[in-house]
């Protein structure tokens, strides 16, 4: 079997793809496992777990202030652009971009059909009444003091982020369009963040044709029919040509 045997035989193509800090590297965001096991030089349990929200919320406020000013610092990549391309080309509703991502690339890439599964960054949340709401004004940017809600006026809102034993938004959503797909595209992520790292063996037991992308292989990289090892940047672009001289849309 192979990526032209698959187009051919299923139409319309349902396609899933799972991105991961790695897919954000070309457009100056450093990943989590690359090199060194730090969050822009941090422990993650320091600043991405409720312990860490519980016993030093400053800190870790802190922490989110930073990435959230620094995604205006920051413009999609190649790779972005090509996941929005290949989504124009799959019929409609049949295209599902699953992203571990807390950034808002994708977006500005020109995707549509996103589940952002561990949060985002430009989203804050109450703890207290749930209220969640978009806080990127430079009154909310401006400095590290902490965000009182404007609902129930709790002293603080937490960043709308899930945390290390957290349970991922949307699973239930993800879950059926892995499940549905024929195509299964895997890109920069190192396979050890699980649930996440768990829907590529889900997607080859399921039926789909599953293919990855990273700079080097992932932890899971035995499941995948082809893996590409190099940058995002680089490789979906000739990809995403490929599939739609394939003919993806009947
Ligand atoms: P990870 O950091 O564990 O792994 C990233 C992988 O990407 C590595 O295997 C690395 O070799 C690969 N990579 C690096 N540059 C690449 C490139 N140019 N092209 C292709 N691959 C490249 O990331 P993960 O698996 O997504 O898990 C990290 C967790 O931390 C996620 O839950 C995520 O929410 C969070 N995180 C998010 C961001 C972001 O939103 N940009 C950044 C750091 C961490
Ligand atoms: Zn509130």
């Amino acid at each position: 079997m192979s990526l032209a045997d698959v187009i051919a035989s299923d139409r319309p193509l349902r396609v899933a793809v799972l991105t991961g800090a790695g897919i954000s590297a070309e457009s100056g965001l450093r990943t989590f496992r690359g090199n060194d096991g730090l969050w822009e030089g941090h422990r993650i349990e320091e600043v991405a777990t409720p312990e860490a929200w519980e016993i030093d919320p400053q800190n870790v406020w802190r922490f989110y202030q930073q990435r959230r000013r620094q995604l205006s610092e920051v413009d999609p990549n190649p790779a972005h652009f090509a996941l929005a391309e290949l989504e124009d080309g799959v019929e409609d509703g049949c295209f599902t971009l699953i992203t571990q991502n807390v950034d808002d690339l994708h977006e500005r890439g020109g995707s549509r059909n996103l589940i952002h599964m561990h949060g985002e960054l430009r989203v804050v949340r109450c703890e207290e009444c749930a209220h969640n709401f978009e806080a990127m004004g430079a009154e909310h940017l401006a400095d590290d003091e902490f965000i009182p809600c404007p609902e129930c006026g709790h002293e603080k809102v937490r960043p709308d982020i899930v945390w290390f034993g957290e349970e991922p938004y949307q699973m239930d959503d993800l879950m059926q369009a892995v499940i549905d797909c024929e195509l299964f595209l895997v890109v920069g992520t190192s396979g050890h963040v699980h649930p996440a790292a768990g829907l590529l063996g889900l997607a080859r037991m399921r039926g789909a044709y599953c293919v990855g992308f990273n700079l080097d292989p992932p932890l899971n990289v035995g499941y995948f029919h082809e893996f590409h090892e190099g940058a995002a940047g680089e490789l979906l672009p000739p990809l995403v040509q490929q599939l739609i001289e394939l003919d993806i849309q009947p």
